[in-house]
């Protein structure tokens, strides 16, 4: 019988070298010697997708050696990245002509720079894309957390990417134990709403059938900063993974605290996968309430329902074509409620998983956590770059 491929993420560092306001992970990282082996990656199950993430990924020195490993058991790969490590992304993209690169960029320059707290952080990632269009790299893209501080640039850079022929991947402020962060919230959702309405609208005008799911997607954005039920089930840890740069294996990076199905250092896949430990989490998966919309887990679902968003796609395009109708967020009923006073902002904030009066958990293992006592992840991070640096000069 043929095995089931699965589409999995690969955390491969908790370090990061920006200092985003959204999200504290460069305060929280992994120590080097207890992340992702080779050895541990050979386990991994055989995949249609795996997306290398971090932390910053590019900050492992081995990555070369990680995509060589993954290429034997994954269809695509695709690395998320803040740009920073231009000459590492440039010469990873020569050996693996394929491997899909997704720049953050959250925003026109002086936007990005203050939200992602990188010095020159715009154009050290803008100058990556260029140069990844230069050498004709087939699959680049850029991706941008859309809120409050942003949205306003949200059709711009759009457009930017457009003009780049890239993909353009959107998100918006989510709370979790990966972004060791509980108090992320839109605080003018109508204004984000009207942003993405504009987005959406430019996304169905154009020739491209990707382009019209897309514009689901970010539909699904609006529905998820007004508080509501998704729109599509969420089937994470069924035939979606990650796992943790400690080789816990998880559904998500989307949950409150770290859920784990096994780790991958001391198990073997089918152990892991087949567990009861597994299950309870599948089980934790089928009741939880919180409501994400990332591209992880909504992706994998706009496959396997693929007719909910068709039909949304079909109806949108027809109307555009027919009535000359523009996509409106006023379809949706909750964002009515809110214009028309049926419901509060306060009523919604407490529908999102924001929560002021908590701290959030960091994932962190009790070695990762030893090294914090004394020093500042920020700084350690910081001088491991250069140390680095000064060894990539040498
Ligand atoms: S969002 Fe990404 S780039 Fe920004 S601090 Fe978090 S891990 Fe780093
Ligand atoms: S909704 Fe899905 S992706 Fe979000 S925390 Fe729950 S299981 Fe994870």
């Amino acid at each position: 019988m043929a095995v089931k491929k699965l589409n999995g993420t690969v955390i491969v560092t908790y370090r990061c070298n920006a200092r985003c306001t959204m999200c504290n992970r460069y305060k929280c990282p992994s120590k080097p010697d207890e992340e992702l082996s080779i050895e541990t990656i050979k386990k991994l199950p055989k995949m249609y997708f795996t997306n290398i993430t971090g932390g910053e990924p590019f900050i492992r020195e081995d990555l070369p050696d990680i995509v060589r490993e993954l290429y034997k058991k994954s269809d695509r790969i695709v690395i998320s990245t803040n740009g920073f490590f231009t000459d590492r992304i440039i010469k990873l993209c020569e050996e693996f002509p394929n491997v899909g690169i997704r720049i953050s960029i959250e925003g026109l320059e002086e936007t990005n720079n203050k939200i992602r707290g990188l010095e020159d952080g715009f154009n050290k990632g803008y100058s990556t894309l260029k140069k990844l269009v230069e050498m004709k790299h087939p699959d680049v893209g850029f991706g941008m957390t859309v809120q409050d501080a942003n949205a306003k640039d949200l059709v711009e850079l759009y457009k930017l990417s457009d003009e780049l022929n890239m993909e353009f991947a959107t998100a918006s402020l989510h709370n979790s134990f990966y972004f060791v962060e509980s108090k992320n919230i839109i605080k003018d959702r109508m204004m984000v709403a009207k942003e993405f309405e504009k987005l959406i609208n430019n996304l169905l005008n154009s020739n491209s059938p990707k382009k019209w799911f897309r514009a689901y997607f970010n539909h699904g954005l609006i529905n998820y900063i007004f508080g509501q039920k998704r729109l599509l089930p969420c089937d994470m840890a069924f035939d979606t993974f990650f796992i943790d740069p400690y080789g816990d294996v998880m559904p998500c990076n989307g949950t409150k605290e770290k859920e784990v199905m096994g780790n991958l250092n001391e198990q073997s896949w089918e152990e892991i996968w087949k567990s009861e430990k597994a299950e309870k989490v599948r089980e934790r998966v089928r009741h939880c309430d919180r409501q994400c919309w990332m591209i992880g887990s909504v992706s994998p679902a706009m496959h396997k329902y693929i007719g909910i968003p068709a039909l949304w796609v079909i109806k949108h395009k027809f109307l555009r074509f027919y009535k000359k109708n523009k996509y409106s967020i006023f379809e949706s009923k909750i964002v009515r409620d809110y214009k028309e006073g049926r419901i509060t902002k306060e009523e919604l904030d407490k529908c999102s998983t924001c929560d002021i009066n908590c701290e959030a958990n960091d994932g962190l293992s009790d070695n990762s956590k030893e090294a914090l006592k004394n020093k500042k992840g920020e700084d350690i991070v910081d001088e491991d770059i250069k140390r680095q640096l000064k060894k990539d000069i040498k």
